[in-house]
């Protein structure tokens, strides 16, 4: 098992799902968690773990949480958002909003600990990327797709400007997994029954993935010394 004993971790969007499974994984390996999140009551109950609000679409509010916490040894950025609907069907609005926060924020989060990373002579940084992204074409999700495919040209390009300095950043590419932002999805169709069994029926494995099994892969990857610039696909098979 990953030993994090004396590494700390910031992660982003932890209140619920994979965020929080994750912040929970980290603190079993042993690292020192900060947990945040827009959603300051689904931070509570996180036993062992700091918490801080922290809305990822204002930079002010990340540098400045950044600069309180020091150190930070892994950021796993996982705050995202998913937007239904093709091309014909999105509006400039939710676009911009999509990049914002599925993108932009990963950006403003890197900018906030790179330069410590390089100065302490390392880190590693985790961005929540998906499947539906440049790795598989899916229906209806638009934006999302665009913009999970930029985590990945972004993960790129940081691994490949920060190797010499120690800093490995990776992508995770989940297929489906059960949190509540999918249970809200399912019920968004009309039918949750039937969009549940919809999706399970494209998974191989014929079940969606749980958040934990993506948290034990960022904690993989957090020990994971030889690995870098990496998108990870844990999808049940469904790009097999
Ligand atoms: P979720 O969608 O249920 O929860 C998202 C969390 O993000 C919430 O706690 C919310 O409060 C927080 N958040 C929203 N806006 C924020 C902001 N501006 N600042 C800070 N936090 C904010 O969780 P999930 O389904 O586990 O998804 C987590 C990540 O994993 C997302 O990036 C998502 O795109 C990605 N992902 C999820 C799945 C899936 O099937 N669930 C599959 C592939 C990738």
């Amino acid at each position: 098992m990953t030993d994090l004993t004396g590494q700390t971790v910031l992660i982003t969007a932890a209140a619920q799902g994979i965020g929080r499974a994750t912040a929970l994984a980290f603190a079993r390996a042993g690292a020192t968690v900060h947990a945040t999140d827009i959603n300051e009551a689904g931070l509570a109950g996180l036993e062992g773990i700091t918490t801080h609000r922290l809305d990822v679409l204002n930079a002010d509010a990340v540098n400045a949480l950044v600069g309180e916490i020091g150190r930070v040894d892994i950021l796993f950025n996982c705050a995202g958002f998913v937007h239904a609907g093709n091309v014909l069907e999105m509006s400039d609005a939710d676009f911009d909003f999509a990049v914002d926060l599925n993108v932009k924020s990963m950006i403003r989060t890197i900018r906030a600990v790179l330069p410590g990373m390089v100065k302490q002579g390392g880190g590693c940084i985790i961005n929540m990327s998906s499947v539906a992204s440049s790795i598989k074409g899916v229906p209806n999700r638009f934006a999302y797709s665009t913009t999970k495919a930029a985590v990945l040209g972004l993960t790129k390009a940081v691994a490949a400007d920060f190797v010499a300095s120690n800093v490995r950043c990776n992508a995770i590419c989940p297929g489906t997994v059960q949190s509540p932002s999918l249970d809200e999805r399912l019920a968004a169709t009309g039918d949750y029954d039937k969009a549940r069994s919809d999706f399970i029926a494209r998974q191989p494995m014929g079940r969606i993935g749980t958040a934990e099994e993506i948290a034990d892969l960022a904690v993989y990857l957090a020990g994971a010394s030889y690995t870098t610039g990496q998108a990870v696909c844990i999808d049940g098979g469904w790009t097999i």
